[in-house]
């Protein structure tokens, strides 16, 4: 059941049931998991605990389901597609509500990610049509060589609730366009934003079977996904752990894999930047969500010559962020996800304070209590503390200080994660030699927002495998084949 107290205007967006072959339903056993407002406590409703035998069910219905849909032409995949992403913003204030009740994200930045998440859907209506092979020469003088791209088949899609419409639109929406089906596991935590975005897709025209949400027991889904011999890939956002596992458990039957994992961003200002707009650019890669996004500094590398002034600005800004309900438009900063994201943002600060680091501001829970955290600046940091090796998922800037180019750009990538990097400079040269040695699969130069669906995302080392959005996104649904034409004499 839906608490009657979420207030939004389509109320049949909320939906707390899995969607299975185009049906609502239930967990078979009947159980369910209850979902809670970070901001406050209040329950917001419960979805069906689900496991291995529901999310079967839903594999044989994607499966038959997906043969018919691979035999569309691309103008009917992608004139659903535009239809699922005109739907998306018509509900945009509806659905960014269910994400900042969900997740805790200040209504503005919820906003944002609609937008972001209905723009998957717009971009790969289009990429839909683009799925173009290639003519090879022959290596005989009678032959040809034809290259053809075919949808793999059934995905399994496991998402993060951090940014729980965008992580999933941005993995169906290249899937449904290039003609595969999914089976989608939301996170507990915010699994409305999948349940509305499946009903938004049956409105779109999506058929049967073609879109499945299965809510529940994540070991038990995640292993008949990754055991069903039907099930040809796999798509995970979510933590370095879980994506190694995911990867171990997909190698008896040989699934593609695409992983978005986490990451450790560094964010370096040079002493020739524009500090005003590093500053800037290092307070919204910081504090967007709470600091709980996959691409959020946890490094700031500042220049010696400027480390004292940019420290003291940036200081200032964040002491300035307004913590409160994401409902509030005032809100800047909303309620972290759990007790324990909590105990690690604490642990990463108290262990920088043992060790010399100095708090210039924040440093504990909000004062209004909960699961609020105040935003929290550290200096005299050091590549030795916790802070400088975990990934944070809070609202805590480390500002390290760096002597030399060489230097900072060792520092950086002495780290198993790459997925995004940042730095800031007006210096032309500096800007290519330094974009190039970063190990990151993004470098956001001189701007500390990357995220666009025109633009490949995704990590490199520990941080991932595949690239998500752009004309890229299409290639992880994609089998390649190639046909040998053999004959053609006179
Ligand atoms: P998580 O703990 O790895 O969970 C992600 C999803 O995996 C959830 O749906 C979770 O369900 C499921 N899961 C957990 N164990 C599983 C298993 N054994 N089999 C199948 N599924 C399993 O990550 P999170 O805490 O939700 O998200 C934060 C992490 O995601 C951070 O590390 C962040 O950097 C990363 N992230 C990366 C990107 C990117 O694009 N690279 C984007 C966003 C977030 P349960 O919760 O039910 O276990």
């Amino acid at each position: 059941m839906v608490a009657e107290t979420i207030n939004i205007k389509n109320k049949a967006l909320l939906k707390d049931q899995c969607y299975i072959n185009g049906e609502w339903m239930g967990a078979n056993d009947g159980s369910s998991s209850e979902v809670t407002n970070p901001a406050n406590s209040e329950r917001l409703g419960s979805l069906p605990n689900c496991g291995a035998d529901e999310a079967i069910l839903a594999i044989t219905a994607a499966n038959k389901a997906q043969k018919i849909w691979a035999k569309t032409d691309a103008k009917e995949r992608s004139s659903v597609l535009k239809n699922l992403h005109h739907l998306m913003l018509e509900n945009q204030m509806d659905l960014a509500t269910i994400i900042t009740l969900e997740g805790g994200k200040p209504i503005s930045e919820s906003l944002g990610e609609i937008a972001y998440a209905a723009s998957f859907f717009e971009w790969f209506s289009e990429e839909a049509k683009r799925v173009y092979g290639d003519l090879i020469p022959g290596h005989q003088y009678d032959r040809r060589t034809l290259v053809i791209k075919q949808p793999i088949g059934v995905v399994g899609c496991i998402t993060p609730w951090n940014f729980p419409s965008a992580m999933l639109a941005r993995k169906i929406a290249p899937a449904i366009a290039v003609g595969c089906s999914v089976v989608a596991k939301p996170a507990p935590e915010t699994p409305f934003s999948a349940t509305a975005m499946a009903y938004l897709s049956e409105l779109a025209g999506v058929p049967k079977g073609i879109f499945n949400v299965v809510t529940g027991d994540a070991e038990k889904i995640g292993s008949a996904m990754t055991s069903h011999k039907d099930v040809k890939k796999i798509t995970f956002t979510g933590s370095t752990a879980v994506g190694k596992h995911l990867l171990k458990a997909s190698a008896d039957s040989v699934k593609k894999v695409s992983l978005e994992l986490g990451g450790h961003a560094p964010f370096i200002v040079f002493d020739d930047a524009n500090l005003e707009a590093a500053v800037e650019g290092a307070v919204i890669a910081k504090y967007r969500n709470s600091g709980q996004t996959c691409v959020c500094a946890n490094r700031i590398y500042v220049q010696s010559s400027i480390y004292d002034d940019f420290s003291q600005r940036f200081t200032e800004k964040a002491s300035e962020l307004v913590v409160g309900n994401g409902l509030d438009e005032s809100t800047q900063q909303g309620p972290l996800i759990s007790e324990n994201a909590i105990e690690k943002v604490s642990n990463h600060i108290e262990d920088a304070k043992n060790s010399g680091a100095i708090i210039t501001t924040g440093g504990n829970p909000h004062s209004l209590g909960g699961l609020f955290f105040e935003p929290t600046v550290l200096t005299g940091v050091s590549d030795e503390m916790l802070i400088s090796k975990e990934e944070t998922f809070g609202p805590v800037a480390p500002i390290f200080s760096f002597e030399t180019e060489q230097e900072v750009i060792e520092r950086a990538n002495n780290t198993p994660y790459g997925l995004a990097a940042y730095f800031y400079t007006t210096d032309l040269a500096k800007s290519w030699r330094v974009s190039e040695q970063l190990d990151y699969g993004m470098v956001g130069l001189n701007t500390g927002i990357i995220s666009t669906e025109m633009a490949p995302f995704g990590g490199v080392k520990e941080s991932g495998i595949g690239r998500e959005g752009s004309k890229y996104g299409v290639d992880d649904y994609l089998e390649i084949k190639y046909v040998s034409l053999a004959g053609i004499e006179d």
